[in-house]
């Protein structure tokens, strides 16, 4: 195990048991499950437009270096401007680059799962940008400085009472408010912001390469707030966000908000954005950052690329037991759950190899993701390749295999005493079993023995 394995484990030891948190988890589940059903109904036929949205983005794997540089021709002709950002590093330094040059203080941000990829908020903070979050979820979290527990309820490891104490000690409010009075104190100071903010980051759900079109949903409004008034809109984006036409969104929009648990229907705002906005009150300049950050590496994986036409409906991890029972934090990724355990293949063995261990095969998942995305598959591939890679394993492999030899041969199994087979069948799933299990127990005698003696007996 990696030493970053063994850290993780106590870790999900230590959550997994804390009752606290189980409530919480439980009851975020329990609220999915009662309404995902009636969102999948509001299709006539849901896996057409399943099989449709797969394709599309299958679509722009095929093609994705002409759809990029498509995507670049058509946004500079809208006015606008495109960096490339390699890895976490440069995407950060481009932002913060970009904010210095426009000699922006005062930054808006909206959520983003990217922006918390490459660590974006600790990064500018370090860097004395005054910049604040504006997504009421993730706006809660960074109260605790905890980056959010999960993409689609930034917050849902926080009662309400918490949030109260906390708005009270930071906000000077009673500690008693209910959720209508927390929600206006947050609107409250982010109505300030957003009319001093010189800047704003958002991410995009897609970007459009026939039209060099960037396409935003949201359901609070928080976006267009924040984009009204700001002179600089930096979007940062995944080259994986790519879709090859405009006429695609009629498909994708509509399932990546399949979930919207919060309102059983689609997303309140969609916002299409297709150069900087120029009028008599605002001049915008307006970049697009697109970072690879080991999505190549990822393109390169024939199988588990697949991940990659995800569009983020937050549909498998509200159904897996694992995560509803660790949480997001636990996943050391800024896309927790299923997906996030297949992303993190593309960092290499040392970030992927305790991840990997993050499911149960129960193929939840795959009922309700709405991209046909054989989720529990790719995990599965994940775990080859990384056994493969793990040295470790080499002197463990062999003792398998000496195993498994005898033990598909009853008559060597025979030969040997009972308590030499408990030893081999411990040896060979000792890891898997798991402390808290008791070892299945071999009978003294075999059963060949026993046919045996009991014949003799007839005789
Ligand atoms: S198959 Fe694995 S990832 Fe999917 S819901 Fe079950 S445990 Fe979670």
């Amino acid at each position: 195990m990696t030493e970053k394995g063994a850290i993780f484990s106590q870790n999900v030891k230590q959550i997994a048991f804390d009752s606290e948190h189980l409530k919480k988890m439980r009851a975020r589940y329990d609220f999915f499950m009662c309404v995902a059903e009636e969102c999948a109904n509001h299709y006539a036929n849901i896996e057409l437009e399943k099989s449709r949205a797969f394709n599309i983005r299958n679509k722009a794997f095929k093609y994705y270096d002409k759809l990029l540089v498509d995507f670049e021709t058509n946004f500079m002709n809208n006015g606008g401007t495109v960096r490339w950002a390699r890895d976490a590093e440069e995407a950060k330094q481009m932002v913060y680059n970009i904010l210095s040059d426009e000699k922006a203080k005062n930054v808006v941000k909206t959520k983003s799962i990217l922006a918390e990829e490459v660590g974006l908020m600790p990064y500018l903070e370090m860097k004395k940008v005054n910049v604040t979050e504006t997504d009421t979820g993730d706006f809660i979290c960074y109260q605790y400085n905890e980056r959010p527990s999960d993409p689609s309820h930034s917050a849902a490891h926080k009662t309400k009472t918490e949030i109260a104490e906390t708005y009270s000690e930071k906000f000077g409010v009673n500690n008693d408010l209910n959720a209508k009075q927390l929600m206006t104190v947050t609107r409250k100071v982010l109505n300030d912001k957003y009319l001093n903010a010189n800047a704003a980051i958002t991410g995009a759900d897609f970007i459009v390469a026939d039209t060099g079109d960037i396409v935003i949903s949201e359901d609070e409004g928080n976006v267009l707030k924040s984009v009204a008034k700001a002179k600089i809109h930096i979007v940062l984006v995944g080259i994986d966000k790519l879709i090859p036409s405009i006429d695609d969104i009629s498909v994708l929009l509509p399932l990546s908000s399949l979930y919207e648990v919060t309102k059983i229907k689609s997303k309140s705002y969609f916002t299409i954005i297709n150069g900087p906005a120029k009028d008599e009150f605002v001049n915008q300049k307006i970049y697009v950052v697109l970072v690879d950050n080991n999505r190549s590496k990822m393109l390169e994986k024939e199988q588990q690329r697949r991940i990659m036409t995800c569009i983020e409906c937050g549909a498998c991890h509200s159904v897996c037991p694992v995560f509803n029972t660790i949480g997001g934090h636990v996943y050391e990724n800024a896309f927790p759950g299923p997906v996030g355990v297949i992303q993190k293949i593309a960092d290499g063995y040392e970030e992927s190899a305790h991840l990997a261990t993050l499911c149960a095969s129960c193929h939840q998942c795959e009922q309700y993701c709405p991209m046909n995305i054989k989720i529990s598959d790719l995990i599965l591939r994940n775990r080859v390749e990384i056994a493969k890679e793990d040295g470790s394993l080499l002197g463990e492999r062999r003792v398998f295999n000496f195993i498994m030899k005898r033990v598909e041969n009853r008559k060597d199994m025979d030969k040997t005493k009972e308590f030499i087979n408990r030893l081999e069948l411990k040896q060979l799933i000792k890891k898997t079993w798991g402390v808290h299990h008791e070892m299945p127990v071999f009978p003294e005698k075999s059963f060949s023995e026993l046919w045996r003696s009991m014949n003799e007996s007839e005789e």
